[in-house]
């Protein structure tokens, strides 16, 4: 019986430079590390991730008081407990317990969260398997692994760039592959292509990359993106076989009622904002025009009734992440309301891997989808690759194929399709149901 001797964290960085907190815990199996990621269009409704808030460092971001609430609260209480690592939902639980809030508002989910994917690491450690077999064992899923689609996300927009596109993300999901890898290089190839077209229609400048890897022209409407995207897919060879994703993170553009595409625009006055109707019309017409398969929070956060209103409009997996925040209580709401047909899911949204798994398992009850995510502040630890093979998700967005805190997740996936050989599935054109597969 494993149990924990040592909790530690510290302060590191993310992709963006900022602060975020590292947690190392130790076993009689060895030591285990975790970092935990940070949103930039992050939900109103997500678990509080605390920030020091000094402006005189780090301009306000810093996470010493989540690493103190780790070494000072957490660790002792940890190590007293004796809690075997392999009990992950009495393990987070009782970390729910010494912070008491309904939002980890006490100690900050990126302390609670950090010690808890650690703990994981741990008890797959403990029962001697990798970590995805481990996560597949405590969820209880099917015994066949599923490799996941990935939705690359080649060009940047919204909070991500600079630039004047409001839709934050436009993905290439190689659906037509035979394996990961094959998805992979051809995702690669695209955005390599991809980079080529932008810089020779947008200037050089065009193949700067925003913060997710994506290619960031400064172009303003999701059909000139849509368009490069069918020209690199298209000159790659991979007609047919590579389909489309987009989150469009409206809840950043939502004032008033309404929805500001032009919100990037400094000059914006507002008078160009359309209603939730029209953008669902819009929306439908993109899927008409172009090989659309997902689109991530068409809607705002609290926006219910155009989400529902809009659900039988759209012939395409509804994503939401907003507006659900990988949360028990809001992903039944949605499942009643008919609001979405698949959740994003987000490890740091909700604060624990028990809970993480909990809103997959309530969403595959529900007949939906689960795409698990990364944060567009994100680090070199790879636990999702590991959590959307256990979870036999089918799809997973880590951003484009280029920087290394992106490249990370699909590098570890790449790793456990080798590792799996012929026991591996690849999930292609059937993505939202895998988990039935
Ligand atoms: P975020 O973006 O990590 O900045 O919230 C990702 C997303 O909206 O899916
Ligand atoms: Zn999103």
């Amino acid at each position: 019986m494993s149990t924990v001797s040592k909790v530690f964290a510290r302060s590191i960085y993310d992709s963006r430079g900022n602060p975020t907190v590292e947690v190392e815990l130790t076993t009689d199996k060895g030591v285990f590390f975790a970092i935990v990621p940070s949103g930039a269009s992050t939900g109103v409704h997500e678990a509080l991730e605390l920030r020091d808030g000094d402006k005189s460092k780090w301009l306000g971001k810093g996470v010493l008081k989540a690493v103190a609430n780790v070494n000072d609260i957490i660790a002792p209480a940890v190590v007293k407990a004796k809690i075997p690592v392999t009990e992950q939902l009495k393990f987070d639980e009782f970390l729910n317990s010494l912070d008491g809030t309904p939002n980890k508002g006490k100690l900050g989910a990126n302390a609670i969260l950090g010690v808890s994917m650690a703990v994981t690491k741990a008890a797959a450690a403990a029962e001697g398997v990798p970590l995805y077999a481990y996560i597949s064992k405590l969820a209880g899923s099917k015994d066949a692994y599923v490799l996941p689609v990935p939705f690359m996300n080649v060009i940047n927009g919204g909070s991500h760039a600079g630039g004047s596109l409001a839709f934050q993300e436009f993905m290439i999901a190689p659906t037509g592959a035979n394996s990961f890898s094959e998805a992979m290089r051809m995702g690669s190839e695209v955005y390599h292509h991809l980079k080529s077209l932008a810089k020779a229609k947008y200037g050089q400048s065009a193949g700067n990359v925003g913060d997710e890897g994506g290619v960031a022209p400064d172009i303003s409407t999701p059909q000139e993106a849509l368009d490069l995207i069918v020209a690199a897919i298209k000159k790659a060879g991979y007609e047919g076989l590579i389909e489309i994703g987009m989150d469009s993170a409206s809840s950043e553009f939502y004032k008033n009622g309404k929805y500001d595409l032009d919100y990037k625009n400094p000059n914006s006055d507002g008078s160009k904002a359309i209603t939730g109707s029209e953008l669902g019309d819009l929306y439908a017409d993109l899927c008409k025009n172009y090989p659309i398969v997902s689109l991530e929070d068409p809607f705002a956060e609290d926006d219910w009734a155009t989400w529902s209103g809009n659900f039988n409009k759209l012939p395409v997996q509804i994503v939401a992440d907003d507006l659900t925040v990988t949360n028990p209580i809001r992903i039944k709401k949605a499942i009643q309301e008919k609001a979405a047909s698949a959740l994003l899911l987000k490890i740091n949204q909700i604060g624990t891997i028990s809970e993480s798994i909990q809103a997959a398992k309530d969403s595959f009850a529900a007949g939906w989808g689960v795409m698990v995510s990364h944060r567009s502040g994100e680090t070199e630890d790879t636990f999702i690759a590991d959590l959307t093979v256990g979870l036999r998700t089918g799809e997973l967005k880590s951003g484009a194929p280029a920087r290394s805190e992106r490249m990370a997740k699909y590098n570890q996936l790449l790793r456990i399709e080798e590792q799996l050989g012929d026991k591996a599935v690849y999930a292609g054109k059937k993505f939202r149901t895998a988990s039935q597969l």
